[in-house]
């Protein structure tokens, strides 16, 4: 795990209770400098979802999402990983509006917990919020993850036997569980 994203890990687990939303957005520049951190939680803040209040930290600080600094990577940390309405309007909304891809600009969703029917402890909780499986959760990401170009591409590994080849490809944007220590890729093809 990056030191960015442990030290985001760091302040999200600044709350004693972990069974609310609690969250956190760091900015990390190219130089490895940390040039912003919001924390927030959804019992202090205005009831908007989590990724909604630090979003609008970022844009609020940056002037505009399209702002946000050049080849800089931003760390969303939460508890509990995007829901669906996030997942399916306000982040690919956000992505859009970082304009990433021409900027350098690596995005990651890091979480605790699936947000899931059967593992989120609020029986009150919206089912229009809540995944239905784990599965179906990493689907919705990953076609958001697969619908940007690969942000970098290294350590090609050439296998003779099978004719073969192994690059690890870290994305522009990422979802993955805090346990996932990187959050880069493997991808093997036939040549
Ligand atoms: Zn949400």
């Amino acid at each position: 795990m990056g030191r960015a994203t442990h030290q985001a890990r760091q302040l999200l687990h600044t709350f004693p209770e972990q069974k609310t939303m609690q969250a956190v957005v760091l900015v990390k520049l190219a130089n490895g400098t940390v040039d912003f951190e919001g924390i927030t939680n959804y019992s202090y803040g205005s009831g908007a979802h989590v990724e909604l209040e630090l979003m609008q930290m970022l844009n609020t600080h940056y002037g505009d999402i399209g702002n946000l600094p050049q080849q800089s990577t931003i760390i969303f940390a939460a508890k509990w990983s995007p829901c669906k309405q996030c997942t399916e309007e306000l982040i690919p909304d956000f992505l859009r509006r970082s304009n990433l891809v021409a900027r350098g600009i690596r995005i990651k969703f890091r979480f605790e917990d699936y947000y899931l029917s059967d593992t989120y402890p609020n029986p009150n909780a919206s089912q229009k919020h809540l995944w239905p499986s784990q599965d179906a959760a990493n689907t919705a990401y990953s076609a958001i993850s697969n619908g940007y170009p690969i942000y970098r591409q290294m350590n090609y590994i050439f296998r003779d036997e099978d004719n073969t080849v192994t690059d690890k490809v870290s994305r522009h944007v990422v979802f993955a569980a805090a346990h996932v220590n990187r959050t880069s890729e493997f991808e093997t093809w036939h040549l």
